[in-house]
């Protein structure tokens, strides 16, 4: 079957793979739509530590039930979006309920072919229907809106807080929707791409260009000099790292959802004179999954302004060179 590959670093092509064969609890997918992610990026950086070349990525993908291996509920035919993540049962984490943060967590498309491809092989619990009137490409982008509904649902935001959000990508764009759900006051979201700021306007939160304002002092001005209740990281470097401090509000909560790919400086000092929390937040649980879902098929989260692209899966390498300049791409979707 066809796949888009990864094959080394900064090089993506369409190949040939085997349709993957079922094991018993499994369901063979055929791909409808298949979003590039941040981790996608990161492979084909060539610095995920755990992706080996050739792989199908692609972790965010809808699709129909071509086959099933075993009993379920499940019928051939079957609409359904991937829950990515594969737990191993056993752990602490697992045990208690978390498989999102497994110990030895995998992903489909990082550990397994993913995808970016005809067919993937998916466990029945990893599957949800997608409800009628969600199209496929929506249902697609179900995985980054659950990572928001994650990251909010991990803050200790309270209706009519100040929100900040550093960084417009998918998430962060995201994340401010989420926000505003959940009932933030005003929500304030920076970048250095005019492009993706003026999405986040057209979303309904405020944006500020790192290029044209000092985010810090802007954010300061906006919330009568105290900073924000709830900041949440979503650009993972050292000035964001910085700013994350600087904006948030005495006894205030910093939520840090970037996968940093070097270790910033973190002024320990200044949050402690200042009371502030700090949190992590990774993946997404199975129900925050079933709720992205909810939130976008009641129409109170829209992902069609995230969707900048949808392209066949031979432009694989085009998909990729659009994702790098953040000037022209949100999200690019690939059909198999
Ligand atoms: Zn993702
Ligand atoms: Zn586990």
């Amino acid at each position: 079957m066809k796949a888009g590959l990864y094959i080394s670093e900064k090089k993506v092509m369409v190949g040939q793979i085997e349709v993957p064969d079922l094991q018993p609890g499994e369901a063979l997918i055929k791909v409808a739509f298949a979003g590039i992610c941040g981790t996608d990026m990161m492979i084909y950086a060539g610095k995920h530590p755990r992706a080996k070349a050739p792989l199908a990525m692609g972790h965010e993908f809808s699709g129909r039930i071509e086959r099933l291996q075993g009993e379920s509920d499940w019928a051939v035919g079957d609409r359904v979006v991937i829950e990515p993540t594969l737990s191993c049962g056993q752990c602490e984490a697992c045990l208690a309920g978390a498989s999102h943060v497994c110990k030895t967590l995998k992903l489909i498309g990082i550990d397994k072919h993913g995808g970016f491809a005809e067919y993937v092989a998916v466990p029945f619990d990893r599957l949800h229907r997608i409800p009628e009137g969600l199209s496929d490409a929506h249902a697609a982008l179900a995985e980054p809106v659950a990572i928001a509904v994650h990251t909010v649902r991990r803050s200790n935001l309270k209706v009519g807080d100040h929100v900040v959000v550093l960084g417009a990508g998918p998430i962060g764009l995201l994340t401010g929707m989420i926000a505003k759900q959940a009932g933030a006051g005003q929500v304030l979201i920076s970048d250095i791409s005019s492009y993706r700021l003026a999405k986040a306007e057209q979303l309904g939160l405020t944006a500020l260009n790192a290029k044209e304002v000092n985010v810090t002092e802007e954010i300061l001005k906006r919330t009568n000099g105290n900073g924000a209740e709830v900041v949440f990281e979503v650009a993972g470097n050292q000035i964001t790292a910085k700013q994350m401090i600087e904006t948030v509000k005495t006894q205030g909560q910093i939520v840090v959802v970037s996968v940093f790919k070097q270790a910033p400086a973190i002024d320990l000092a200044a949050m402690h004179y200042r009371e502030i929390s700090l949190t992590t937040t990774r993946c997404c649980s199975k129900s925050d999954f079933a709720k992205a879902i909810k939130l976008m098929h009641s129409g109170a989260i829209d992902v069609a302004p995230l969707i900048s692209h949808e392209l066949p899966l031979e432009q694989i390498e085009e998909g990729f060179h659009l994702m790098e300049n953040p000037d022209v791409s949100i999200k690019v979707l690939f059909h198999p």
